[in-house]
């Protein structure tokens, strides 16, 4: 149990009412300043798109400050801690750096890079009053065909253990205490990777003031990780033992369920296996509007969570009857005291781990690292490493940068919205000139000779009658966040073919570059050109992909994930022999 003899005191002091308030977390736009001062609310988030009326930097700050000095104004002042999904670089900002999603990091294999990338995107939050990050996510997705797999770093648990702690370490910095420190919340515990084909759960739809769970569901996200205690300790277990080594003292608990239970009802992984076993000293927080899912009676959800081992619940909405629940929760003896003390221990450990109790507010003195040269030279660098060479017949890549002619087809070539994913500006991204950066085109553009004539068409319609020496094509997958990215086929589809089709009519040598979060099944056009790339969900400094197909800098990236041929080859991570069209680890 965590103790110092400020918490000790604070504790003493606290009223009932002071407590749950701790253990509750509201969106923003859900709660005003002075209510957070009513009912000492003890964290305030961000959800994807939870930006302010004019979205950039110095208007977080005032935003995210406005909330915080809503704490200072309770009773004890206890420090609010606002959180905010910067999945890949603080990825809500208009003007932040936008590093590539952690497919993409995940090819790097790069442990140090993404240490690097963890201090420069705590760096940008901290600027903006946040100091808290819902972010590594450890997931090792198993089957490409979940609208995560994106925010996965590989299918490898290795893999994910490695960069996960390595991006953990970055986030908090040498000093968690220091301004710049962030609190990373490791997710999704445990197993979020894992689920099975259509085993899932209810989504929700938008009642005016809350969401009310649907019948319906996703096919993968959110369903049942289907797999032996032993298998779960051995494949999803191991990132989450590294990142407590790390120091980690906050991890979100999944939407999913295992041994018949939703994870957020699950006593004995959340509290005997993850607190007790591995002596997680931090909070547990729970997933947006997660709870719900346990029980169609609200007062159930909030028992069983908080009896499982929940800390602070992700209302995110309707944040008074949540208090109103556990408050009455604890009056008849359905929640233990003891366990409330428990919860806000942990809570207020992490926030004096911090220095929030020192420092509670932020001043602007970060504000001019927000995008800065340095971090958009790093992200390139990301890029450049994360990018992975699948096929390269006759050596074509990389292009000579003399090459008389080129022909650059594909939205997503100068398109940073596309290259940025979801979890961009918005929940779902958004596509266009949604964030400063710069395109593939861009560095296209710029790397070549003064003499090659480099024409771009997005629908490959080219005006010129002769052939072009060499075209590239981009193409990319739709924008999808979540379940809503889960998809039964992963074949490329009809409009890509064709223009594939298309431009290698009118070139006579062709480069394909893949913006995806994931393997597509592109067997039956593999031969359309002779080099394929993928470049994953690149971010705001796609030039980088142009730095590799020209040789400024070598390709390195490997295969994350098992590149399947056939469109009924998943689980992916479970093919073999021919079933398979590139290994994992797979990159010339
Ligand atoms: C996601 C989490 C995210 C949270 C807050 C949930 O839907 O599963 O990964 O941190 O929303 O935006
Ligand atoms: C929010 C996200 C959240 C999601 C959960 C969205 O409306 O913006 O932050 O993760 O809902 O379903």
């Amino acid at each position: 149990m965590q103790t110092s003899s400020r918490i000790d005191k604070l504790l003493a002091q606290m009223t009932l009412a002071e407590k749950i308030g701790q253990m509750t977390q509201v969106e923003k736009n859900s709660i005003m300043a002075a209510e957070i001062a009513e009912y000492g609310i003890g964290s305030v988030l961000s959800g994807g798109g939870g930006n302010p009326e004019v979205n950039n930097a110095e208007n977080w700050l005032e935003m995210v400050n406005s909330y915080l000095v809503g704490g200072q104004k309770s009773r004890l002042q206890i420090p609010v801690l606002y959180g905010v999904d910067a999945v890949h670089g603080h990825s809500n900002v208009y003007g932040a750096t936008m590093f590539p999603h952690n497919v993409g990091l995940g090819a790097t294999r790069d442990a140090d890079l993404l240490r690097r990338i963890g201090r420069a995107t705590a760096v940008e939050v901290a600027a903006t009053g946040v100091r808290w990050d819902f972010a590594p996510a450890v997931s090792v997705a198993k089957d490409v065909r979940w609208g995560r797999t994106f925010e996965s770093y590989s299918e490898d648990v290795a893999v994910v253990t490695e960069l996960g702690k390595a991006y953990i370490e970055g986030l908090q910095g040498d000093d968690l205490s220091h301004p710049t420190g962030v609190l990373p919340s490791v997710k999704h515990f445990v197993g979020d990777g894992g689920t099975a084909w259509m085993t899932t759960t209810p989504k929700y739809e938008w009642i005016p003031g809350y969401w009310e769970q649907k019948d319906g569901s996703f096919a993968v996200d959110q369903g049942v990780t289907d797999v032996d205690e032993a298998i779960l300790r051995q494949e999803h277990l191991p990132p989450y033992i590294a990142a407590i080594e790390a120091g980690a003292l906050n991890i979100m608990v999944s939407y999913s369920s295992w041994g018949g239970l939703k994870m957020h009802a699950q006593k004995y992984l959340l509290t005997d296996v993850l607190k007790d076993e591995l002596g997680f000293a931090g909070f547990l927080v729970s997933d947006w509007l997660a709870i719900d899912q346990i029980d169609p009676d609200y007062y159930t959800c909030v028992v069983q969570s908080i009896n499982a081992g929940l800390d602070m619940i992700m209302v995110p909405y309707r944040y008074k009857l949540f208090i109103e629940m556990l408050t009455k929760a604890v009056k008849v003896g359905d929640v233990d005291e003891t366990r409330i003390d428990d919860a806000v221990r942990r809570i207020l450990y992490a926030k004096e781990a911090l220095g929030l109790f020192e420092t509670p507010l932020p001043d602007d003195s970060l504000l001019s690292h927000v995008g800065c040269d340095a971090h958009r030279q790093l992200a390139r660098e990301a890029v450049q490493k994360s990018a992975v060479l699948l096929k390269n017949e006759g050596a074509i890549l990389p292009l000579a940068k003399d090459v008389p002619s080129l022909f650059v087809a594909g939205q997503a070539a100068d398109d940073i919205g596309l290259c940025c994913g979801g979890w961009t500006i918005n929940w779902m991204g958004g596509e266009g000139a949604i964030t400063p950066g710069t395109t593939i085109l861009e560095g296209i553009r710029n790397l070549v000779s003064g003499s090659t004539a480099v024409d771009y068409a997005p629908d490959g319609n080219f005006q010129s009658p002769t052939k072009a020496d060499v075209g590239i094509v981009v193409l990319n997958e739709h924008l999808y966040v979540e379940g809503y990215g889960d998809r039964p086929d992963m074949t490329l589809p009809e409009a890509d073919v064709a223009l594939l089709a298309r431009v290698a009519e009118q070139c006579e040598q062709v480069v394909v570059v893949l913006i995806s979060g994931r393997p597509l099944i592109i067997t039956d056009q593999l031969d359309k050109a002779g080099a394929w790339v993928v470049a994953w969900l690149p971010g705001t400094e796609s030039y980088g992909v142009a730095d590799v197909l020209f040789g400024d800098v070598p390709f390195s990236g490997k295969l994350p994930f098992t590149w399947p041929r056939m469109a009924d080859g998943f689980p992916q991570a479970e093919q073999t022999g021919t079933a398979v069209l590139f290994p994992f680890g797979h990159g010339l």
